[in-house]
């Protein structure tokens, strides 16, 4: 799977890409030195910035039009052919980036609300900030909105 990495600008682009389950770092101050170690991992670099063109020679640089986050990642999507694949959709934390593991329901009972224990079977925490995730109601919504996004894109099916 491709990676990337993203400028202030580009958060909420940044999220959705993570939904989706590619890894992307964020960079909140996208110091040059950073840029640079970013594209070296052979991370693609999104950007708005007017500066794209003096990256282009260390790495792979795409440039983002649209405004609107739901039409960058539509964008970015049809841009660089990526692929929606059912099996990678919310493996990630959508605030830090990280994996998520697969715990055991008891595990998270004192943190989840009761009726979420009750209702679901399965939980998966991230590595890192360790929030607790569920295929609730939120991860559906928002399956439903990927599929209007990408509704007619050519983008290829998972393989
Ligand atoms: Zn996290």
């Amino acid at each position: 799977m491709q990676r990337f990495f993203t400028d202030r600008m580009l958060g909420k682009l940044a999220k959705w890409l993570r939904v989706l389950g590619y890894d992307v770092v964020y960079l909140r101050q996208a110091a040059d030195e950073e840029i640079v170690e970013r594209l070296r991992e052979g991370r693609i670099f999104l950007t708005r910035g007017r500066r794209a063109g003096s990256w282009q020679q260390l790495g792979k640089v795409f440039v983002v039009n649209a405004n609107e986050p739901k039409k960058q990642l539509r964008e970015v999507v049809q841009g660089l052919r990526l692929a929606m694949i059912d099996a990678e959709l919310f493996s990630r934390c959508l605030s830090c980036n990280c994996l998520l593991d697969t715990v055991n329901r008891d595990e998270v009972r004192a943190e989840v609300p009761d009726y979420i224990y009750q209702t679901q079977s399965q939980f998966h925490r991230c590595c890192d900030c360790g929030k607790v995730y569920w295929s609730g109601s939120h991860s559906e919504k928002m399956r439903q909105q990927l599929e209007e996004i990408l509704a007619n894109t050519d983008y290829p099916d998972g393989r």
